[in-house]
């Protein structure tokens, strides 16, 4: 057991829930103790896509509204970012759910390079078609998609590294699973928090009709990964 784990694992098992009418997206607790072993926050590269990126007419941002966790903005630094689609037991497989939670990773890709893999273990991200886990003590009410990251550190030197779980549920109409997983996507890929604007795919609530990863989604993403941020790099240790 790494340090993160050993350290961090009482502090994950108290989620502080950031309750929205949409969704929900756990953040971590900050402790000072550990932020002083935390690397020290840096910018990495813009990744090409995003670097490409210009919205020409200027439709702004909700960056202000996107929460600076523990290691600080939750950006990726190592590509291209792993997402595995676990849609469960094989006789109990949606072929819908399965589809709409591909077409959010092929949209999303035009900005971040992802790549679907078939094992569990190599994931980033794991996308798994089930309802959120419920929580104790209860939260104001069920949600239907949900997003969660954890710290882990690889390597030696150690490095510090975020991954993902996004929980869907499968009982809703197709639209709205399409919708679900490309705002809970936008989450673990770094958007870690709601748009005020409807017509954007992180607006904090579900729309009648939900429309495409908007230019104001791409627009903050962009600024996230201009963030300095702990992950990818070196742990120092205390
Ligand atoms: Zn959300």
């Amino acid at each position: 057991m790494n340090w993160v784990r050993r350290v961090l694992h009482p502090i994950l098992s108290r989620h502080l829930g950031a309750s929205l009418a949409g969704c929900l997206f756990l953040l971590l607790i900050l402790c000072p103790a550990i932020s002083e072993a935390l690397p020290a926050a840096q910018t990495h590269p813009l990744p090409p896509r995003l670097a490409q990126w210009h919205d020409r007419a200027n439709r702004g941002d909700y960056f202000e509204r996107v929460e600076k966790t523990t290691p600080g903005y939750l950006v990726w630094s190592e590509f291209p970012v792993k997402v595995y689609v676990d849609g469960g037991r094989e006789e109990a497989r949606s072929q819908v759910w399965d589809d709409a939670v591909r077409q959010a990773v092929d949209e999303w890709s035009a900005y971040l390079p992802l790549q679907t893999v078939t094992q569990a273990q190599q994931a980033d991200i794991a996308i798994v078609r089930a309802a959120p886990p419920l929580k104790f003590p209860p939260t104001q009410r069920v949600r239907s998609a949900e997003t969660r990251f954890e710290l882990y550190t690889k390597g030696s030197p150690a490095i510090l590294y975020h991954r993902c779980s996004i929980f869907i549920q499968p009982s809703q109409a197709d639209i709205y699973l399409v919708a679900a997983a490309r705002h809970e996507l936008g989450h673990a890929l770094g958007i870690w928090g709601h748009s005020p604007v409807e017509t954007d795919a992180l607006y904090f609530s579900q729309v009648r009709d939900p429309l495409p990863i908007s230019e104001r989604d791409v627009n903050t993403l962009k600024r996230v990964y201009q963030q300095p941020t702990r992950l990818g790099w070196k742990v120092s240790k205390k």
